[in-house]
């Protein structure tokens, strides 16, 4: 099993680059299947989302949509702030627009609690979310159940395939999840 070091804390391999592979598989032949006939239009949350939508985009069949990014922050460190920042306000107009978040991962789903609200006030017909990764037992709250998930996973602060430590380790073709904390 590989393991890495960032920043004094130890990580180990846990979900491995196939096993994504199959969920982001999975996840595109729900959504191409559920919007065949629609033209929607997907919101990614960078940066975290760059990886999995990238996979995601590429593996639907037969959808007609676009792309636009917005940027938020709501996390730094192991441990939420509480509060959403729009650092990139969304470009595209989504009155009337069937759109589909995707994020790298649901956790207490305060940033797709807050999106939502702010797409709906924006006009947008429906809006469904897409998820690489979502912590059930973590979510607080109830309208921020994602629609489309590729893994679900237990409480573990985790790292890579887009998701960051700090702003570093995005790289990893792998989901890492947290081992140790380093020494006092
Ligand atoms: P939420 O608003 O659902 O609590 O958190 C969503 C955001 O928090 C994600 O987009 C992600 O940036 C960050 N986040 C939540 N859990 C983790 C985690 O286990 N690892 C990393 N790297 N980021 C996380």
């Amino acid at each position: 099993m590989r393991t890495i070091e960032e920043q004094g804390y130890h990580f180990e391999e846990w979900i491995t680059p196939e096993q994504i592979a199959k969920d982001v598989k999975q996840v595109a032949e729900q959504i191409s299947a559920d919007y065949k006939d629609k033209e929607p239009l997907f919101v990614i949350v960078l940066n975290g989302a760059f990886v999995f939508a990238a996979d995601l985009i590429r593996a639907l069949k037969d959808v007609r949509c676009e792309v636009t990014f917005i940027r938020v922050s709501s996390y730094w460190g192991m441990s939420s702030t509480g509060q959403l920042e729009f650092i990139v306000p969304l470009q595209q107009v989504v009155d009337q627009r069937d759109v589909i978040i995707v994020e790298d991962i649901v956790d207490t789903g305060l940033t797709i609690h807050q999106l939502k609200a702010h797409l709906r006030g924006l006009g947008a017909n429906s809006v469904s979310v897409a998820t690489m990764l979502f912590k059930p037992t973590k979510l607080e709250y109830d309208d921020a159940r994602p629609d489309y998930v590729g893994h679900q996973i237990s409480e573990e602060f985790v790292i890579g395939c887009g998701l960051d430590f700090d702003g570093f380790v995005r790289n990893l073709d792998a989901i890492y999840k947290v081992k140790d904390q380093p020494a006092k």
